[in-house]
């Protein structure tokens, strides 16, 4: 699905000098390539605050502890989405809320989400699936209404730009009260291990999540509140560095790929490419068709008979997992949610792909479904 390999090649000298120098100086953790990148994300995203952490998980599970929620609070989120977005919320002993995705972006539709709110509703964790933007302005207009925090889960759409109401354009990740995101490798912007990070404009809750995610200290051995420990290490952040200037680059050759299928794809009957929103710059951290009367499953099983990748994302969405079955989620109705997971495939998209690839993965798709 992705090519790491041709991507190193290409920044090689730059990244093996970099890693070399974190081993030399012998500062694995808290170094000066973590607060530098720290400050390079800050600027990159416009926002005043950047915590990196371990993972994106961490980071969703440090924003949701900096709220001083409740147990028995409720969280509304998207069942159509990776799991972790959902498993912190019930960790944390709050409760999922899991509301319907719009059939068109796949992202968490924001009338169900006024429909789902309860007097015990705390938060909205909309997620920016795939790599385009939700529906982030009605959404904040609803947790301004109703009094509730928004936790932006970021981790697959990096990058990528909002159009506000107001008129201002701004990145994704940046508009709730925090914003999550991941540096998994295969994410957009991804390093050599794991990674994560926090966004936030609010100068009280950036100071609580960079204390939780340190153990809960203030000062040196003095541990205000339960904290975790959640850092990212100083030889991914110099990886992280180097990728972050390659970023606006990469999003656009993942773009361009998008072309190219759209191209392909568009004009083909019952497959539905992806829809593109004119409030969000899509980033194509997937490419994801909807096969509507075609054999999904089979078509997956011929391009892996030619060595040609594809994926569901995701097979089982989070209100059917056995995980949440205490919570009685199985029995909500989320209709578009199991249909898309029924007829979503995702084709290989990275920043390396050539042409005679795209063209072979294209010509494959149409021998089987015609
Ligand atoms: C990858 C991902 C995460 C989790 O990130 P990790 O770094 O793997 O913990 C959370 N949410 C979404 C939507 C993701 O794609």
């Amino acid at each position: 699905m992705v090519d790491l390999v041709s991507q190193y090649e290409k920044i090689k000298p730059a990244i093996d000098s970099a890693i070399l120098d974190v081993i030399q100086n012998a500062q694995f953790i808290n170094g000066p390539e973590v607060t530098a990148l720290k400050e390079e994300l800050e600027q990159y995203l416009g926002v005043k605050h950047v915590i990196p952490c371990a993972n994106g998980t961490d980071a969703l599970q440090i924003a949701m502890m900096a709220l001083d929620l409740k147990p028995g609070d409720e969280v509304i989120t998207p069942s159509f989405t990776y799991i972790a977005t959902t498993e912190v919320i019930a960790l944390l002993g709050l409760k999922p809320v899991f509301v319907e995705v719009n059939k068109d972006t796949f992202c968490v539709n924001a009338e169900a989400i006024e429909k789902a709110i309860t007097p015990k509703t705390k938060a909205i964790v909309p997620v920016h699936l795939y790599g385009q933007a939700a529906d982030m302005n009605a959404i904040m207009e609803i947790a301004k209404k109703q009094n509730l925090f928004v936790i932006e889960d970021n981790a697959q759409a990096i990058g990528s730009d909002y159009h506000l109401t107001d008129g201002s354009v701004v990145k994704t990740g940046t508009i709730g009260d925090i914003g999550c995101t991941s540096f998994f490798p295969s994410k957009n912007l991804g390093c050599y291990g794991d990674g994560g990070a926090i966004f936030t404009n609010n100068d009280e809750l950036a100071e609580k999540l960079r204390m939780i995610a340190n153990h809960g200290q203030s000062k040196k051995y003095y541990h205000d509140v339960v904290g975790c420990n959640s850092r990212l290490d100083n030889i991914q952040a110099a990886v992280l560095r180097i990728k972050l200037r390659q970023l606006d680059n990469y999003i656009d050759s993942r773009r361009n790929v998008a072309d190219y299928y759209d191209g392909f794809f568009g004009p083909m009957k019952g497959v539905q490419i992806p829809f593109r929103s004119h409030d969000s710059k899509h980033v194509f951290h997937q490419y994801t068709l909807i096969l509507d009367g075609h054999n999904r499953d089979g078509l997956s099983e011929y391009l892996a008979s030619k060595d040609i990748p594809s994926m569901i994302y995701y097979p089982v969405p989070a209100h059917r997992q056995k995980m949440f079955a205490s919570f009685g989620s199985a029995d909500t109705n989320l209709p578009t949610t199991d249909w898309l997971t029924e007829r979503v495939i995702s084709l290989p998209i990275h920043t390396e792909m050539q042409e005679e690839q795209l063209e072979r993965i294209t010509n494959s798709v149409a021998e089987f479904i015609g």
